[in-house]
């Protein structure tokens, strides 16, 4: 159908069977990040020092160790230099707070990311009200979810940053489109529905409240799962030709699977992002040019 690429619209309610198309996240992301590391090489060769990274870990789940790395190698990767702050899972926050308040004042670390989620005992929202909002790359600080609900400039949370430009990459026109987003947390559901709006899409948040969720999200084009349950979303929840973002990852003893039972979508969506392979390598490509973004704001000064 011309216009509709991703056979979502009309085509998708004709057609029960069409073949799903798969976005790439991992290739679209090495693309970005091919792309960031060309930008540093130019422009840093005139200046003294790189952009920095400054990741803080707490306590020992081996997911979050996964993540860290994974974010180190990528900034370094790309030209940046990265340091890693491991605490003791017995820390308090004053001691987590003391360790960001230290870090915005170095100069040669641009951006500061506390990896999510910290353990019970620390209180999250002192810790993030903590970093300076210059450095904020994961966006999560007052002033950065503020400056995004005004749709003003400042550092957006990766993970929806990232979809927003895999999305764009495949040349999904979300105006006027119908999108539904599972989830409302302030990392991923509530900033790409804003995200999504701003966009010019019609969003329905959808979460654990919502009464028939299943029938909502089956009137979107779009749907954004980020619910944090495994296989949740299955061929009931969608649409035939609709679009699925999956953001979800669970390791599970048989595997890695998202929030969405991809088995279900195949032949049957018009397009799914896969996991492993989709959102996640966006979100770190995002928080590359988080940081880029950071390093630009504080050297011009
Ligand atoms: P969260 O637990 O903070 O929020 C989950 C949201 O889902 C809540 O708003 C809740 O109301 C809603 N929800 C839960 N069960 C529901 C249900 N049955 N029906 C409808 N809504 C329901 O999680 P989060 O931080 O937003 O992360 C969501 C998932 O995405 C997790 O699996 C997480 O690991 C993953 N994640 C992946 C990436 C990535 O880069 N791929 C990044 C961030 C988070």
């Amino acid at each position: 159908m011309p216009g509709d690429p991703m056979g979502f619209g009309e085509s998708g309610q004709r057609k029960q069977i069409m073949e799903t198309r798969y976005f790439d996240g991992r290739a679209v992301a090495t693309q970005m990040r091919e792309q960031l590391a060309t930008t540093i090489r130019q422009q840093v060769l005139q200046r003294t020092t790189p952009p920095g990274l400054a990741v803080i870990l707490v306590g020992d789940d081996p997911a979050s160790d996964i993540y860290v790395r994974q974010k180190r190698k990528a900034a370094e990767a790309v030209g940046m230099q990265s340091w890693e702050y491991r605490l003791n899972a017995s820390v308090t926050t004053d001691e987590v707070v003391d360790l960001v308040k230290t870090l915005n004042h170095q100069p040669n670390v641009h951006g500061i990311l506390v990896q999510l989620p910290l353990p019970n005992h620390i209180g999250r929202e002192p810790v993030i009200e903590a970093i300076d909002p210059l450095k904020d790359v994961d966006g999560l600080t007052r002033v950065n979810q503020g400056a995004l609900m005004k749709n003003q400039p400042g550092l957006r949370p990766c993970t929806p940053s990232g979809i927003i430009a895999l999305l764009k990459h495949y040349g999904v026109n979300l105006e006027g489109r119908r999108a539904a987003v599972i989830g409302r947390s302030t990392l991923v559901g509530l900033p790409i529905s804003l995200m999504l709006m701003q966009q010019q899409a019609t969003v329905t948040m959808i979460h654990s409240h919502t009464q028939n969720p299943k029938e909502l999200c089956r009137t979107a084009d779009l749907v954004i799962v980020a619910a944090g349950r495994p296989r949740l979303v299955t061929r009931e929840w969608i649409r035939p030709g609709a679009i699925v973002v999956d953001v979800g990852i669970h390791r599970l003893p048989e595997g890695l699977c998202g929030d969405v039972a991809a088995d279900e979508m195949d032949g049957y969506a018009g397009a799914l992002t896969p996991v492993p392979g989709g959102v996640g390598p966006m979100t770190i490509a995002a928080l590359l040019q988080n940081t880029w973004q950071a390093y630009a704001s504080q050297v011009a000064q």
